[in-house]
């Protein structure tokens, strides 16, 4: 039978690289994001071409129930989720210094980023544990899980709690064979981005990364791929850097 893999965030920029390839890998998406499947039909049609027994589910992940079908979704048709990557998140509707920055914008940014993918993480590793099976689970955090961006700080927050989350879930799971990971994307080119690609292109002329281009969502793609076939199986809670070598701290 083939693995199967849950990817969230799945109708648009890096969710639709990586649910892309791990179709092309050989396994069967469960794919989701909040857009109904009319608006999601295009995606949904890229997909099926390359895996027609994946399945779409429209999903808020900071809503409960929607979480609960996704996941019992995945179990009734396939029967086992072999690895979860998480990598619906949000920016803030408003980029906003933190001294403005509001209550509703933090909320919004930790009930997706960071509450609904917590949680989504809870409910899909009991099911795997109930059902003796998981292999890897795949967090997609940022850059800004470490480094301060004072006008969206409600980001790096939720992306800072995230990479806590890999590392407790990382604990927990070991036990159950199921291998935790953390992905950081550095400056990728999507819908995320597209509004500040001029400002980040000019910095990246200037000298902010060793390799001088903007990433594109196939980098991060061809590292979940390693990552779900298998690749590190002593590694856990490891922090996998995708960003042009940004981390690098130089002098
Ligand atoms: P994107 O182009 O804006 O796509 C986001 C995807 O997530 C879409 O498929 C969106 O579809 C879905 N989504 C948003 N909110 C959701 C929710 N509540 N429930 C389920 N799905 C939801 O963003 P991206 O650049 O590909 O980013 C993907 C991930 O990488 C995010 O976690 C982001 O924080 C992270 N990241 C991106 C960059 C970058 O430079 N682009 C850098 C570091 C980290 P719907 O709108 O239909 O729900």
């Amino acid at each position: 039978m083939k693995k199967t893999a849950i990817v969230t965030g799945a109708s648009r920029g890096i969710g639709k690289a990586i649910s892309l390839k791990l179709a092309a890998d050989g396994f069967t998406v469960i794919a989701a994001a909040r857009a109904d499947e009319e608006k999601a039909a295009d995606y949904i049609a890229e997909l099926k071409t390359i895996s027609p027994e994946s399945i779409y589910v429209p999903t808020d992940i900071s809503s409960e129930s929607a979480r609960k079908n996704l996941v019992d979704t995945a179990f009734e048709k396939f029967g086992k989720v072999d690895i979860l990557v998480n990598n619906a998140g949000v920016a803030p509707l408003v980029r906003q210094d933190i001294l403005e920055m509001t209550e509703e914008s933090m909320d919004r940014l930790l009930d997706i980023n960071l509450k609904g993918t917590f949680f989504l993480t809870q409910y899909t590793a009991n099911r795997m544990i109930e059902a003796k099976c998981g292999e890897a689970i795949v967090n997609v955090t940022s850059m800004s899980a470490y480094t301060a961006s004072i006008n969206r700080g409600e980001y790096c927050i939720s992306k800072a709690g995230l990479a806590m989350a890999t590392e407790l879930f990382a604990v927990r799971l070991a036990e159950y064979g199921i291998n935790v990971y953390e992905i950081r994307p550095g400056i990728i080119r999507t819908d995320m981005t597209a509004a500040v690609t001029a400002k980040y292109e000019k910095l990246i002329a200037e000298g902010l990364l060793p390799i001088a281009r903007m990433g594109v969502p196939e980098d991060i793609a061809k590292a979940v791929s390693a990552l779900a076939s298998g690749v590190l199986p002593y590694s856990t809670g490891e922090v996998i850097n995708i960003d042009g070598g940004f981390h690098i701290r130089t002098l």
